[in-house]
């Protein structure tokens, strides 16, 4: 346990903690907050190097393509990729898995092929796969989990087919806040010849990833749920794969030479960033990953799991509440989803807001989960490293006093 990161008044970092207004923003897996390092590396950029970049052959313009390839490197280590052309920027999670969907998944899958989707995926890792099978006629099949939200050995074995070409699988479900096996799932979806996309919207922000460690062959998140400002996102592909697709979008700047009727497309990364870039955004979060490899992931997790079971211990107690997922804190990445009985989740939302306590509310965009689960809708907590003891008992507080201010008993 790094002792220095428990001491530390993270707080004190981000801004918006500065306001003169009461909030308790326990809603950090929508999108987290941003610590001021964050915010002046983006203004930095747009003060001190502003130009655009791989556009400018004058010092302004070398140094704004410095800065973006600079970033481009930083996440590339973040990640433990072998090399800074496989990964590319995007806008956010959503669009980064709509890229393998459109330019791996429509030019490489055909008739009967199986696409293997976990239950628990967030729209964005289903409708693009959905998207897939319509246009190719390749067929969706289900990785169900257990009711707890586990996706256990027999039942990864048993989905897998000979006929299995992709599987989509989140690595940190939005709901359940569970670590899924994902070194497990590549070894089996490889034997299969299968490649395995990864969406790590939920868990980049928690535990550290390495992408040739669990030889996954994309792996999509984005940087406003890590710190960074919205706008800014990441695809990483291995490199063969990503030489051997088609470009997503097309235009300006992913191009070598243009003819009238043709075009060279520009190598990789390039191929896979038409337009101009989020330049400001890419040093923003190569500044978030600097702030979090600073604290360092085993104290950011260390404090997430406590807060999240000082969470989980008082929730337990009050009636009528229900907290889906595993009963140990340390499986929820700071996750927890639950239900009140006989109180609709928007109201339980609104009550906590009305004590500024900022939750979500609804279906976490995990509807094909949710129907499974036969549960509607649910409330969502989520914890991050920034939260403190004092704010979770408000929570907890103020959750065990729903029922009784919407005329139920305690
Ligand atoms: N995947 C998961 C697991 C998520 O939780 C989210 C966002 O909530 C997304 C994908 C989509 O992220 P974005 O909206 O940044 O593209």
């Amino acid at each position: 346990m790094d002792n220095r990161g428990r001491e530390r008044d993270y707080r004190a970092d981000f801004p918006i903690f500065r306001q003169n207004r009461p909030l308790i923003y326990l809603d950090n897996a929508a999108t987290s907050q941003r610590p001021a390092c964050v915010l002046e590396a983006e203004r930095d950029f747009y003060e001190k190097q502003n130009a655009n970049p791989m556009r400018g052959l004058y010092e302004l313009g070398l140094e704004a393509t410095d800065c973006y390839e600079n970033a481009r490197k930083r996440v590339q280590r973040f990640l433990h990729a072998g090399k800074a052309e496989e990964i590319i920027f995007t806008r956010n999670t959503t669009e980064a898995l709509n890229l393998v969907a459109y330019s791996y998944g429509v030019s490489h899958l055909r008739p009967g092929d199986e696409i293997l989707v976990s239950i628990m995926e967030h729209h964005s890792n289903l409708l693009p796969w959905q998207m897939v099978a319509a246009r190719t006629g390749a067929v969706l099949k289900f990785l169900e989990c257990s009711p707890d939200g586990r996706l256990t050995q027999e039942r990864i074995r048993g989905a897998f087919t000979p006929r299995t070409r992709l599987a989509a699988v989140t690595q940190v479900s939005n709901v359940f806040g569970r670590v899924n096996p994902i070194r497990e799932i590549t070894r089996i979806a490889h034997e299969q010849g299968a490649v395995v996309v990864v969406d790590a919207a939920q868990s980049a922000p928690h535990i550290p990833i390495d992408v040739c460690g669990l030889d996954v062959d994309f792996l999509a998140f984005s940087g406003h749920k890590l710190l960074a400002p919205m706008g800014i996102g990441v695809l990483y592909g291995k490199e063969e794969l990503l030489q051997a697709m088609p470009p997503f979008l097309t235009g300006g700047e992913m191009i070598e030479r243009v003819g009238r009727y043709d075009a060279v497309y520009a190598p990789l990364p390039h191929k896979f960033e038409a337009g101009t870039v989020n330049a400001g955004g890419a040093a923003a979060l190569g500044s978030a990953i600097d702030y979090l490899e600073q604290i360092g992931f085993q104290a950011l997790r260390e404090r997430e799991d406590s807060l999240t079971a000082l969470a989980l211990e008082h929730m337990k107690e009050i009636p009528g509440v229900h907290v889906l997922g595993s009963e140990d804190a340390g499986e929820h990445c700071g996750i927890l989803t639950f239900t009140v009985d006989e109180v609709h989740p928007h109201d339980v939302a609104s009550i906590l807001d009305a004590d500024h306590i900022a939750v979500r509310a609804g279906h976490h965009c995990a509807q094909p989960l949710m129907d499974y689960l036969k549960v509607p809708s649910a409330v969502r907590a989520s914890i991050a490293f920034y939260n403190t003891e004092e704010e979770i008992r408000a929570f907890t507080e103020s959750l065990s006093q729903v029922r009784r201010k919407m005329g139920y008993g305690e």
